[in-house]
């Protein structure tokens, strides 16, 4: 458990476009590196590209360049001032995508459709001479950087990937827009182009031969391109926690895989107001065993931070400790059954402050520090509780799950955290 106290405080490049809770972000430095005996620690490969800033829905849209913009800076600003190892961070930039890569997930039709809307667009800006952009698919605007800023954004992980084959990185965080796992096979949807996370699946299997994938995904949102994309596929697990019923409308706990991926998706959906309580025993002692009887050859973690309690697009109470914890558990899972081999991908995360400062905590987690940059600190306290007792006992059943590995719970408090009565719980079914 990471000590919050306080011991240097970095400029805070983050937006002002709120009034933080609490003065200053909160910040502790990277333990030290090392927690493999044999050697120096290898980097995390950040992988970045300010092309990611030319991909422009119209002005109001929630997914826009500065949620990359504001989390760089931040991330910039705790490198200069050492707060994170410039040592353990790898910077690299991501390539383009190959057709044939994206067509390993996607429809070759729908590619090209994307390129053409491009196309399209950049002409009319040429005529026009304005930047304009237009609308692709449902929540979906592309513009005239779109298709460049897409194609890197698949193959951003790829070059994680690589680099952790090659040796050069222990793992890899795939700083990317626009997200992905909404993305099906045949369009895009909610805010996604191309399907990241599940283009790397294909490449970390074809590519370097690591046939068993484990995907977890916390974005508040269900990944319902990314289950789509697997779903009758037994090397690719997918797993997610979102808040349910809720956007796209998928997840429900009985989608399990079809065919011979029959049991291989997990779905954990939860109610509106989860919090802490509910996400760490839900890793604990559901994740936990699904890895264990798995045994991944690498996990691909889609990072999006909108279950964040400040997040505008979700209603969930997710604290920015509470995503350090939760990403400490993956990395301790990879180490345990893959050497280590984790590529994060950024999916949402919609209040810049939040945003910038989850992307910041979860490059200390990956480079082996436990600090956590945070001024927002502890949502309301909740009016009742949810049993998350019986959710994780149905995930368990209907998961065949007895007998693998899971770890012991945590108190249901956070030290600090405000609780609500224990005498007044809600019984979900
Ligand atoms: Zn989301």
């Amino acid at each position: 458990m990471a000590d919050h106290a306080s011991s240097s405080t970095p400029n805070d490049p983050a937006p002002q476009q709120e009034a933080a809770p609490d003065a200053q972000p909160v910040t502790q430095p990277s333990a030290a590196p090392g927690a493999r005996p044999a050697g120096p620690r290898l980097p995390t490969a950040l992988i970045y590209d300010v092309a990611f800033l030319d991909h422009l829905p119209p002005p109001d849209f929630p997914e826009q360049p500065e949620r990359l913009r504001f989390a760089m800076e931040m991330i910039d600003a705790l490198i200069r001032e050492g707060t994170i190892p410039a040592e353990l961070v790898l910077r690299l930039a991501p390539r383009l995508a190959t057709e044939l890569e994206l067509a390993s997930v996607h429809d070759v039709s729908y590619i090209r459709r994307v390129a053409r809307a491009v196309e399209k667009q950049a002409d009319e800006d040429a005529m026009s001479g304005e930047t304009g952009s237009r609308e692709l698919a449902h929540e979906v605007y592309i513009s005239a950087g779109s298709m460049r800023a897409a194609l890197l954004a698949a193959g951003a992980p790829l070059v994680g990937l690589d680099a952790i084959a090659e040796g050069r990185a222990r793992n890899a965080y795939a700083l990317v827009r626009p997200p992905g796992h909404h993305a099906r096979p045949h369009t895009g949807m909610g805010f996604c182009i191309f399907n990241n996370i599940a283009v790397a699946a294909r490449y970390a299997q074809n590519r370097h031969g690591w046939r068993k994938v484990l995907i977890v995904d916390y974005d508040v949102h269900h990944g319902n391109g990314t289950e789509e994309m697997f779903y009758d596929d037994p090397d690719v697990v997918y797993f997610s926690t979102h808040q349910y019923p809720w956007y796209p409308g998928s997840g429900a706990s009985g989608e399990r895989g079809a065919g011979p991926g029959l049991g291989a998706t997990i779905n954990v959906p939860l109610p509106a107001g989860s919090g802490w309580s509910v996400y760490d025993p839900i890793f604990r002692q559901v994740l936990w065993p699904v890895a264990d009887r798995f045994k991944p050859d690498v996990i691909l973690l889609s990072a999006g931070f909108d279950a964040h309690w400040r997040d505008p697009l979700g209603e969930m109470r997710l604290t920015t400790p509470d995503f350090s914890d939760l990403t400490m558990e993956v990395i301790e899972m990879a180490d345990r059954y893959c050497d280590g081999r984790l590529v994060v991908v950024q999916e949402g995360g919609y209040n810049l402050n939040a945003m910038a400062q989850c992307a910041s905590t979860v490059l200390v987690a990956l480079t082996g520090g436990d600090g956590i940059v945070d001024n927002l600190g502890q949502p309301p306290p909740m009016e009742s509780r949810w049993n998350e007792e019986a959710i994780i006992q149905a995930l368990y059943e209907l998961h065949g799950l007895a007998g693998y590995r899971r770890k012991a719970r945590q108190p249901w408090t956070r030290p600090g955290a405000a609780a609500p009565k224990a005498s007044e719980p809600t019984e979900r079914s």
